[in-house]
This record gives C-alpha cells, sequence and structure tokens, in this order.
C-alpha cells in the first residue's frame, strides 16, 4: 500500500519540480520585475497629476493674492503723494511696511511651489523616458515565459496522467490523508522513518509509545511536522 502511495508522491514531487523551476525561470522573475516597475511607475504618474493639481490651485491663489497686494501697495502710495496729514502718512507707511513683508512670505511660498513643480516635472520625464522601454522588456519576458511554459506541457500532461492513473489505485483514506498534508503547505507529506525512531522530514524523535505501532499499520504519524512516517523495507 505504501509503495504506491509513494510512487504517487514522487510523481507529485516532479511536477511541483516542473512548476518550480518555472516559477524560478529568469524570464519568469524578470518579468515579474518589470511589472513591479510598471505598477510603480503608474501609480506614480497618478501621484504626481494629483499633486500638479493642487500645486496649481495653490499657485493661482497665491498669484492673485500678491497681485491685490502689491495693488494695495499702489493705492496706498497714491494716497501718501497726495496727503497732507502727517498721520496719515505715517499710517499709510506703516501700512505699506506691514504689507511689503507679507509680500516676502508670498513671494517665499511661491517660489517653494515652483521648486517642487520642477521636481515634479523632473521625476515625471524621468518615468516617461524609462516607461516605453520597461513596457517592451516586460512583454518580451511575458513572450519568453509563455515559450517556456509551452515546451513543458507535454511532460506535465504525461505526469497528469500518470498521476490519476495512480491515484485510481490508492486507498481513497491514504489519498485523503496525503492530499490533507500537502494541503497545508507541507511537502512531501510521506518520509521515511530515519534509524529506529527518527521522522525523516522534521528529524525529530518520535515517541516510543508511538513507534511501535508502525509495524501493525506500516506508517505512523509524527506529531511534530505532521507528516506521514513510513517504515522503509530492509
Ligand atoms: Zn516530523
Amino acid at each position: 500500500m505504501i509503495e504506491k502511495v509513494l510512487t504517487y508522491q514522487e510523481t507529485d514531487g516532479k511536477i511541483r519540480q516542473i512548476e518550480k523551476q518555472l516559477n524560478d525561470s529568469e524570464s519568469k522573475k524578470r518579468g515579474r520585475q518589470f511589472s513591479a516597475y510598471l505598477r510603480d511607475a503608474e501609480a506614480a504618474f497618478k501621484k504626481m497629476e494629483q499633486r500638479s493639481k493642487e500645486l496649481n490651485i495653490m499657485l493661482n491663489g497665491l498669484t492673485q493674492s500678491f497681485d491685490e497686494k502689491v495693488k494695495l501697495v499702489g493705492e496706498y502710495e497714491k494716497n501718501i503723494d497726495t496727503s497732507r496729514d502727517l498721520e496719515e502718512i505715517n499710517y499709510l507707511r506703516k501700512k505699506i511696511d506691514d504689507l511689503a513683508k507679507v509680500l516676502i512670505s508670498v513671494d517665499k511660498d511661491v517660489k517653494s511651489i515652483l521648486q517642487e513643480i520642477e521636481e515634479i516635472s523632473k521625476q515625471y520625464d524621468s518615468y516617461r523616458d524609462k516607461y516605453p522601454m520597461a513596457r517592451k522588456q516586460y512583454l518580451e519576458c511575458k513572450e519568453n515565459f509563455e515559450k517556456e511554459k509551452e515546451a513543458r506541457v507535454p511532460e506535465l500532461n504525461e505526469l497528469q496522467k500518470s498521476l490519476k492513473k495512480i491515484e485510481k489505485t490508492l486507498d481513497p483514506e491514504i489519498l485523503d490523508t496525503y492530499q490533507k498534508i500537502k494541503g497545508q503547505g507541507i511537502y512531501p507529506p510521506f518520509v521515511p522513518l530515519v534509524g529506529s525512531n527518527q521522522c525523516g522530514g522534521c528529524q525529530m524523535e518520535i515517541p516510543s509509545g508511538i513507534v511501535a505501532n508502525i509495524d501493525q499499520k506500516g506508517y505512523i504519524k509524527c506529531d511534530n511536522c505532521r507528516r506521514i512516517v513510513y517504515k522503509t523495507k530492509v
């Protein structure tokens, strides 16, 4: 009984290996990198667009406020020229001084926004220059990977067929046990007993009370890694 499930496991292992080889292939790896770059670039484009809109609105507001204040300074100056009232002239001069301070601050804000716009523009150009090449390389990798995958299809089909064939001869309970362990991400699910009491999967010692049952059923369960431990024939 155990021999059949071991053949099943071996065939299943070959399929897993091909899948792993494909997944680890250079074209697949590089394709993943380019795909990540393209995703990042698209997210960056969106973010830059949004920020540019915000900055433009801010810039328009500041420019308008700057113009209004400059106009006001002009009016105050005109009033100073025509006024004869010293107190009024002093008051207007004070107002102009205050406005000058505000204008300096607005000017600083405008400069800082312009600088950010310039930085965004540089970043945008850099992405825009690299994007088409990255996309081309991504498509090449994808195409190469498809070819690599295609080349392994006959082999995979053959293995799948054998697997199905062996599956029919297996005890449903043992197959179910196999699938359940594998489903937990544990592979291989069936491992030999090493020495007199060691699990061939996790290398932990199995208590003698459990090992004692191995002759009766042909296999036992490792409580540590949950694998099925079978006895190899001497
Ligand atoms: Zn174990």
